[in-house]
């Protein structure tokens, strides 16, 4: 059995086949890269992979226990992190506060607890306030923590999407193209930041990226999807020798 386990997945908007027989196997402590054109059906994966979609045939496990029915947040705290292609960010809060939410809503305090910030409550709080002052020392914008949100330049709003997307303490991260809008410093930048963090971590994650320098630099496994279907996967060596995956790339 291994970690995630994507079963026959497939995935149908009306006429739109977005997935079609997805088949995966992510073992823990991977970076694994989800590569395709644009349309192919990469974020739709990591839909049903959170809970948003639940596919039209097949099953997705993780640690053996399927997420399909699961709501977003079970998903979540079961373990499956996430940050989107479109930055979410909740823009009137501090930098602080965006990472703080994301402890919470893993955290076991309970509604009552916090309004009438009880001593449990009190205590947790500054726990949270702690660890999640690290994460944002380990994305490199700590010194901007009491900064709204929605004011930060839109390289250091990436990192912190995924500052909050670790808050959550995953097991398996899913990012939906962070680097895209960065310039390449910025981006160079960003790669070294994510190879990090998975080893020190030792988390799975699975990265969606069209900059295809940045997952051939990083990833340890690539999945190719083209018009819905995994039309290649392994290393980058294998990927970008095979002949589907330049005739996508190339429209030969
Ligand atoms: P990618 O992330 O690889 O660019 P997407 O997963 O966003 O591709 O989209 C795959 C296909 O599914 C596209 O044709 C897209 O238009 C379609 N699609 C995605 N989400 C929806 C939706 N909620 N309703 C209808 N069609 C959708
Ligand atoms: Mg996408």
């Amino acid at each position: 059995m291994a970690f995630l386990e994507v079963e026959n997945m497939s995935l149908q908007f009306g006429g739109v086949k977005a997935c079609q027989n997805v088949n995966m196997r992510l073992e823990p402590g991977i970076l694994y890269g989800l590569i395709g054109p644009n349309g192919a059906g990469k974020s739709t994966i990591f839909n049903v992979l959170t809970g948003i979609y639940a596919p039209t045939t097949g099953d997705v496990r993780l640690g053996g226990q399927s997420l399909v029915g699961k709501k977003p947040y079970e998903i979540a705290q079961m373990g499956i992190g996430r940050t989107f292609q479109n930055i979410r960010l909740f823009k009137e809060l501090s930098v602080l506060e965006n990472v703080m939410t994301s402890f919470y809503s893993s955290s076991e305090t309970s509604i009552r607890d916090m309004i009438f910030q009880n001593k449990k409550f009190k205590q947790e709080e500054e726990e949270i306030r702690m660890k999640s002052m690290e994460l944002l020392d380990v994305m490199g914008i700590k010194d901007l923590a009491e900064v709204p949100a929605g004011g930060l330049p839109y390289g250091k709003q990436r990192k912190l999407e995924i500052a909050r997307a670790l808050g959550l303490n995953p097991k398996l991260l899913l990012l939906d193209e962070p680097a895209a809008g960065l310039n390449p410093a910025e981006t160079r930048e960003l790669t070294t930041l994510i190879r990090d963090i998975q080893k020190q971590r030792h988390i799975t994650v699975l990265l969606i990226e069209h900059d295809m320098g940045l997952v051939m630099k990083i990833c340890e496994k690539i999945y190719v999807l083209v018009q819905g279907q995994l039309v290649c996967e392994g290393v980058a060596e294998v990927v970008q020798n095979d002949k589907r995956v330049i005739e996508a790339y190339l429209g030969v």
